[in-house]
This record gives C-alpha cells, structure tokens and sequence, in this order.
C-alpha cells in the first residue's frame, strides 16, 4: 500500500470528546470515525488490524473443536419472550417492527437464536457436544456509550455456544475454550487476567472474565502474583488481617471529643486505622435497622451487603435520630434495642475492639464481641484492597484496573430448560442440553490493545494484530537514489509477505516521521539521502524506539525475520 492513497485521514489536535488514549489515538491516527453516540466507522487501517484479531480467534476456535455458522442479527422477538429475555434483558434491548407489525430484537447476543437452530436437530447424546459460533456485528442500546470502540453501540464480537450431554462434557468444552480464550489475548499482544466472576458449587469457576490490564479499565480488580488468583473487587473474599484494638482489653469508655471519623479516632487513639472498627447504620429491604462493622481500614462492600440485606440504604440523620443512634459514634455495645448487630467474619477472632460508645463524642476501647455485647450474624461484608492476603496461599493481594475483552461462562440448562431444547440421554431419558456461552469483544480487544500499547507519539501496534508490519519511510521519493531504492524495497518487502505500506508521500521528514510514529506501525525503514550514499538505511524498532544502520542489500531479510518471530 502507498500512503499517497490510503485513506487514513489523521487529526492535527486532539479530539475534545476523546478522554482514553486508545479512542484518541485511534481517531487521530485515522482508524474510526464516529458516526453517531456509540456508532463509529472503522476505516481501512482498524478494518485490517480487526481482521487479524477475527483471523486469531477463529484460528483458536477451530483448533478447540469449534465451527464457523453464521446466524441472521435479527431476531424474532418471540425467541426472547420464550427465554424470558424480552423483559429481563431492559432498554438495552434493540427493537423494532416489520412492516407486518411483527417485532424483532437485534441481537445483543445469540443464547435464544443458536438454541432455537439446534433445539430439534440435537435429538441424540450421540450427537454431542457440538460447539458453534460466529463473529459479528451486536447491537445495545447502552446507556452511556463511551470510550470509542470501548463501550459502542454496535460492535464486533465473537459470540459462540457448545452443547454437551453431561455435566463434565460441559466441563470439559469449557475448560478448552477458556485456554483458547487466554491463546487468544496473549496472540493479539494483550496483558489479561482471567478473573474469576462466578464460582461453582464444589469450587471450581462457572464463569471467567478476561481482563486487560489498563489503568482506564472500568473493572477493579486484586490479583495475587504467588498463585495466579485473580478476582473482581467486589466479588473477592479475603481473610482480612485485624489488629486488636488498643488497652488491656478490659471495657472502657474513652472522651473522644469531635472525633466521628475513623481518621480521627485512629490519631487521637494513636493505633492504625485497621485497629479501629468502623459502623454504619442501614434499613434492610425488610425495614429491619441494621448496625454493621468492618475493620476500619475497610469498606463496606454493596453488592455483598446487597445480596445479604437486598435493597438497603444507608440511614439519613432523621432516621439515626429515631433508631437512636449518634452519626460518627455508632458502635456495638449498647445498641438501642431493635437494632441488628452484623459484623464482618474477620472480627471475629477479634477480643478488643476499638469503638463508638453510642453516645456523642465517646467510645469504647477494648469491647469485647461474647462479653460486652451480642453478634447477631457474622457475614463477609468488605470490599477487598490491596494489600489483604491471597485468600488462596500465603500471597499478598495486589490492585489493578482491568477491561473486560472476553468472558467464557457455564449456561447450564437456563434456556435449553426454558425452550424446550432436549436430548435422549444414553439410558434414553430426555434431557435439556446443557450449554455453555463464550464472547470475545473484538472491537474492543483493538481498543484495548491500544490502550495498553501506546506512548506520548501515538499507537505501538503488536505485530500480530498492527494493520501493516513495516513502514518504508523514502524521505526524497522523487529523487534518485532514493526513489528506486525504495521502489526495490518495496517489491521484495511483499514478495516476501510482509504487510508493507511506502510513505511515498511528498511530505516533510517531520510530517512523516510523526504520521508512522502516530499510526504506530511496529519496524519503519528509513530511506535518507546520506545514508544511501553510504550504502545503509535506518531500520527503527517503533516499540523500543531503537535504531540501527543496516546495509540496505540486508535490511529485507533482517526485517522478514523480525516481523516472523514476532508474528502470532
Ligand atoms: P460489559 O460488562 O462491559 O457491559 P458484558 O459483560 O455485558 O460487557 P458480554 O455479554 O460478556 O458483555 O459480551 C462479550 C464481550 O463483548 C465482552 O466481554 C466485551 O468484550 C464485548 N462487549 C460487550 N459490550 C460491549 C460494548 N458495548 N462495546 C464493545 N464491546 C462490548
Ligand atoms: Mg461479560
């Protein structure tokens, strides 16, 4: 490809509307354009890198057993009443009317479509497991579409489904493709953790979310480097380490004036905030006025304190006021009663406990949970920091922000059940198929490389997805020895098979240099006029930034083994 007629048209300023460095470098560079909230255009050079990533992931998915189909985006909306979805799935929801008045879904994904395909040709466990899918445009409505490719509207993703006759063929199915889904990121150049999102029963995971390392990821994560754990935030279990509060551990009212923070109360006391006990008073989902306590150095977690107390809230300052309880000083012992008491599990070794008095500007050093006061439940209530033990090995917890580019999950019955979709087991008892279900976002996998891949001079494409290899930079293309040159180097760069594109562009050395750097292809082969006349021209590595003089006779081959090594 010649740079004079590709359509890659680059922005001289940073767009305004883009916050991440993968949606500004992508529109800047000339890859997307959008074309309205959450719809954007990929242009010639983002439609090659995405080829490539689709080219990965199918080259993965075959080798795990699975097969290409192709299924319609528009889906009956009766498929969804069936599944339960049509109401469940909300406003995400793409949908609309034929000219008959039927209506239809664009598929946000394909649960309802692929089980409805298989529901009657599927009769036999002699004809499983299978395991389909394909790769395509999905549609939802978000909420707030952001981030370019990030979170669109439309995207591209892999979606496929496997059906299995048993519990451990599902297992089975699942496993080859949650290794073909770690394949694949590390081949597009991502750094992901898998991250547990769901665990079974007896342990083991029923759902992993492939998590890109990025500082703009929306997912919060801790993940231990002893063992490899790795787990959402909020989800996350630890065994929060406690230290006891300060004192003999004999009851004791302390005059703690003003002091209605667990920052003020760990100076004043003079021990670490996680000696402290922090209290907030809530109203459960069933009216019942709930104090709870977490170490101090911890926070109360919502989506546990939701699953143990559904919708809660924190009380107002009318409602302490009628509970009878003092913001700031609230504590276990002497709880007006009526009042449950919930305490965080990692208390509860705990024997001298730092705390509100429940009284203004007093609390009490070493109370005592048995003794000073009753518990009515134990709960695992914190939200896990950085810092905590693994809760897996002896590890410590590190803190990261992730992107979610894929998700393997265990569907288990839910919509063979609900769809009727069965099979005759080998005794000849009819059974719903069980089903699992695997995404890979790959729009966003581009973004996301990009955001992990990028410097202050623009994208630093991994060679196995970058949308050419090399870049040949003649910066005299009209005069000779230049022009020629490059001419020959170009036709033995493809010949060779190397993705080449020629900046033969009349342009500055500054312009161009700036224009590879932004677009960011991985080796540029630099074509000066004092170099040729010593015979070299300057190969530059653009992730390292390093540069080297190479014989010119030399440079294709030198090249051709680089971008091969480096080829996924
Ligand atoms: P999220 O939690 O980010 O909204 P999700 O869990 O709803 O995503 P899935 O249903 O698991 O998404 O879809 C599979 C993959 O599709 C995701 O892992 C992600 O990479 C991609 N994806 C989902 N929603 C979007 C979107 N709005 N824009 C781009 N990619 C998306
Ligand atoms: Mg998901």
């Amino acid at each position: 490809m010649r740079m004079s007629s590709l359509y890659a048209p680059t922005l001289k300023e940073d767009p305004a509307e883009a916050e991440l460095a993968s949606h500004r470098l992508l529109l800047r560079a000339g890859f997307i354009r959008k074309q309205a909230s959450g719809l954007y255009s990929y242009l010639p050079l983002a439609w090659r890198s995405l080829k490539k990533i689709e080219a990965i992931v199918r080259d993965e998915m075959d080798a795990a057993g699975a097969q290409e189909l192709m299924l319609p985006v528009m889906v009956d909306a009766e498929l969804w009443r069936e599944s339960g979805r049509h109401d469940a799935y909300g406003p995400e929801l793409m949908r609309f009317e034929d000219r008959h008045g039927r209506e239809f879904v664009l598929g946000p994904t394909h649960e309802e479509t692929i089980t409805d395909l298989v529901k009657n040709e599927l009769r036999s466990y002699k004809q499983l497991p299978v395991n389909l899918y394909q790769i395509q445009s999905k549609f939802r409505d978000e909420i707030r579409p952001r981030f370019g490719l990030m979170r669109s509207r439309e995207f591209i993703m892999k979606d496929g489904y496997s059906f299995d006759a048993t519990q451990e063929g599902l297992q089975r199915t699942y496993d080859a493709m949650k290794e073909a889904y770690a394949n694949i990121c590390e081949r597009c150049g991502i750094m992901a953790l898998p991250v547990v999102a769901d665990s079974g029963q007896i342990g083991g995971d029923t759902s992993v979310e492939f998590m890109a390392l990025a500082e703009a990821g929306e997912a919060s994560l801790v993940y231990c480097e002893n063992c490899g754990f790795a787990a959402d935030d909020e989800a996350a279990s630890t065994k929060v380490v406690v230290e006891e509060g300060p004192g003999d551990g004999a009851l004791t009212r302390v005059h703690t004036p003003g002091a209605g923070t667990i920052e003020k109360i760990s100076a004043l006391l003079g021990v670490a905030e996680r000696a402290t006990r922090k209290s907030l008073a809530l109203i459960a989902a069933d009216g019942t006025p709930t104090v709870v306590i977490v170490p101090g150095d911890h926070e109360l977690n919502e989506v546990k304190a939701e699953h143990l107390f559904g919708e809660y809230h924190l009380m107002s300052d009318e409602e302490l006021e009628d509970a009878g309880l003092h913001k700031g000083f609230i504590g276990p012992v002497g709880l007006p009663v009526g009042i449950r008491l919930v305490c965080d599990e990692s208390l509860r070794e705990s024997a001298s406990w730092a705390c509100g008095a429940n009284e203004v500007d007093y609390h009490y050093t070493g109370a005592r949970p048995g003794r000073d006061f009753a518990v009515d439940a134990w709960a695992d209530l914190v939200t896990v920091v950085a810092g905590d033990p693994c809760p897996h090995c002896d590890g410590v917890l590190k803190g990261a922000r992730g992107i979610e580019v894929s998700q393997v999950f265990q569907l288990g019955t839910k919509y063979s059940e609900a769809m009727d979709a069965s099979f005759m087991d080998e005794d000849g008892h009819e059974k719903p198929l069980l089903m699992g279900c695997y995404g890979v976002g790959v729009s966003r996998t581009l973004t996301a490389a990009v955001e992990q891949h990028n410097d202050e001079h623009g994208i630093i494409w991994p060679v196995s997805i970058a949308p050419y290899e090399v870049s040949l930079i003649p910066l005299d293309p009209k005069k000779e020895p230049c022009a020629s040159t490059a001419e020959r180097l170009f036709d033995e760069l493809v010949s060779a098979g190397i993705e080449t594109v020629m900046d033969d562009r009349d342009e500055r050395p500054g312009v161009k240099f700036a224009d590879n750097d932004l677009m960011g292809f991985p080796y540029q082969i630099v074509l000066g006029r004092r170099g040729l006349e010593r015979g070299v021209v300057e190969l530059k590595d653009r992730a390292t930034g390093e540069r080297e003089d190479v014989a010119v006779g030399e440079v294709v081959a030198r090249v051709v083994a680089l971008v091969e090594a480096a080829r996924a």
